[in-house]
């Protein structure tokens, strides 16, 4: 038998919080992000948490970070891995805004075309892809018009 268990992470005064993430997902996400290198530049509190119970999926992971604002880039990369996430804004120790995540159109700088003749992979070219399903996630790079999902997606991570 299996007993909900509540979950208590780093309480953050103010940042962000990346909840429902599947579980699995949280580091993939933070090195993408380059949550890391960010932590170090502003001594910043991360907290992670991985594989907690949840009452909508059936594990997840969980993500705080203190006093970051996510860019439009870096929310794009959360709903690509974690496509019903959310995002709670916390100030002065509440939630002041909560929203799901939304699977962009296209995709930026953050994933590695899986054609290895593609340009991308050969020259300094900043890779690019369209969105063509976003269930399952299916991409299609600007340049080569090579058009793949599932596990050769791959992100580019930067710690
Ligand atoms: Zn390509």
């Amino acid at each position: 038998m299996t007993t909900y268990r509540p979950i208590t992470i780093a309480k953050i005064e103010s940042g962000i919080v990346i909840d429902h993430i599947p579980a699995g997902k949280a580091l993939l996400i933070s090195q993408v992000l380059g949550l890391n290198a960010l932590a170090r530049k502003t001594g910043d509190i991360i907290a992670i948490g991985i594989n907690f119970d949840s009452k909508s999926l059936e594990k997840k992971d969980i993500i705080k970070v203190e006093n970051l604002s996510l860019t439009r880039n870096m929310l794009n990369v959360v709903a690509l891995i974690a496509p019903i996430a959310t995002i709670s804004r916390i100030e002065a120790g509440s939630v002041t805004e909560k929203h799901k995540v939304e699977v962009p159109d296209d995709v930026g700088d953050v994933v590695i075309c899986p054609d290895r003749f593609c340009i991308t992979n050969h020259e300094q070219v900043p890779c690019k892809f369209f969105v063509v399903d976003k269930n399952p996630l299916t991409l299609k790079c600007h340049y080569c018009e090579t058009e793949f999902f599932g596990p050769l997606i791959r992100y580019k991570e930067k710690n």
